[in-house]
């Protein structure tokens, strides 16, 4: 009995240290995940200078490898179809494509181009170099939630609440997953540039960024569908947000206009234009409006909540192709005639759908979580892990060239 009471224990205990074992391979699994961005995606890169900042760094070419001493400064220039490596004193060599791997997990490197000559950003984890479309490409293969929160710190700025960075990490993270294949052809995963998601590196002016990131790693936003959602968001509503299909052209049942009295008293809440009489009449004749009834009076037009359309005489006129003429914040806003000008007068700033920025940071400010955030902003929307996603399992296809 003693031995069979041994065994089943060695057996128990087995079982636990395989449970353990697992948990730890598939937390391991997640926190390994990468993605590959575009740097500088919209500049016709020629040489980089590469320094090393935090950790410890590896050159790695198909001739071997070289260490990288710590500040040591590195060319990496585009030669013809290859790539050339040197430092002050000596020509390392050519090669199609070289990787610099960080080897410690909490690597960081710098990167100043010079030619063109562009301010240095510093970046998480890994890099590779190569030549296409007649330039230096230079990919940031980096842990998806240190990418995350580079995004979030280039959407929102340093001085948030922590509730409130959870939040754009979602949205981020949403994103970046949505479209994880939106470079594929090119051989990344997503670029830098506002085309995806803007991305300037290492997120460092404030540790709850990443703390946000890691704490929400893997989750998502979806739909009743249990698809990803369309994770929009804007600076200010003005007080109420906008109708999907007011602004693009599909609705979506959870990007629904809502009221936000969170939003009030910001710097982006209010603005003011003053547009001449002529112009403004100029361009109501180019939407259709008789010339003969150009009487300033006919302009004036209050909105007490958003509208899709402005009215003159009539005449409907989408307030988004106002916004769009005339280059204004929002297109909320009312209309009327001040000393022979024809003043707009409105709220917020952004297209007005999805999370509104200035809401959501007070919203977090007074306590409210970033579950209740999202909620808020997204009608009838689910946080879920991503592997819970249709169409996404644990590995997430990591485009990389190589
Ligand atoms: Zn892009
Ligand atoms: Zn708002």
């Amino acid at each position: 009995m003693r031995f069979v009471a041994i065994v089943l224990y060695q057996f128990e205990s087995m079982k636990r240290f395989f449970i353990v074992f697992l948990i730890l391979i598939s937390v391991r699994v997640v926190v390994a995940q990468k993605i590959s961005i575009s740097l500088h995606n919209e500049l016709n890169l020629q040489t980089v200078l590469i320094t090393p900042v935090k950790g410890q760094y590896t050159i790695v070419t198909e001739d071997g490898n070289f260490a990288l001493s710590p500040n040591q400064i590195v060319y990496i220039s585009r030669a013809g179809d290859s790539v050339r490596v040197r430092d002050m004193t000596s020509n390392f060599g050519t090669w199609k494509r070289i990787s610099i791997v960080g080897q410690t997990d909490d690597d960081a490197i710098r990167i100043n181009s010079i030619v063109p000559s562009y301010p240095a950003r510093i970046y998480d984890d890994n890099l590779a170099f190569y030549v296409d479309f007649n330039r230096l490409m230079a990919i940031n293969i980096v842990d998806i939630d240190k990418y995350i929160a580079g995004v979030v710190e280039a959407e929102s700025g340093p001085s948030a609440h922590i509730e409130f960075y959870k939040a754009q990490a979602l949205l981020a993270r949403t994103y970046a997953l949505g479209h994880i294949d939106k470079h594929k052809d090119e051989g990344f995963n997503l670029c830098d540039q506002v085309h995806c998601q803007v991305y300037k590196g290492r997120a460092n002016r404030n540790p709850d960024i990443l703390k946000a990131t890691k704490e929400t790693s893997g989750q998502i936003v979806v739909d009743g569908n249990n698809d990803l959602i369309v994770a929009a968001f804007h600076a200010n509503c003005g007080g109420q947000t906008a109708n999907a299909d007011d602004v693009w052209v599909t609705p979506q049942p959870y990007l629904v206009s809502v009221l936000d009295s969170y939003c009030k008293n910001q710097p982006s809440s209010n603005w003011e234009i003053r547009i001449p009489i002529e112009k403004w009449r100029e361009f109501l004749i180019g939407k259709g409006v008789a010339a003969q009834e150009m009487d300033p009076e006919k302009f004036e037009f209050s909105s007490k909540e958003r509208v899709y359309n402005y009215v003159v005489t009539g005449v409907k006129i989408p307030m988004t192709d106002i916004r769009n003429a005339f280059n204004l914040r929002s297109a909320y806003f009312s209309v009327d005639i001040v000393s022979d000008m024809v003043r707009l007068r409105g709220k917020g700033y952004g297209h007005g759908v999805g999370l509104c920025q200035d809401g959501a940071m007070q919203m977090a400010r007074r306590g409210r979580s970033y579950t209740e955030i999202i909620q808020h902003y997204f009608q009838g929307v689910t946080i879920a892990h991503y592997t819970e996603v249709n169409g996404f399992d644990e590995d997430i296809n990591i485009v990389d060239s190589e």
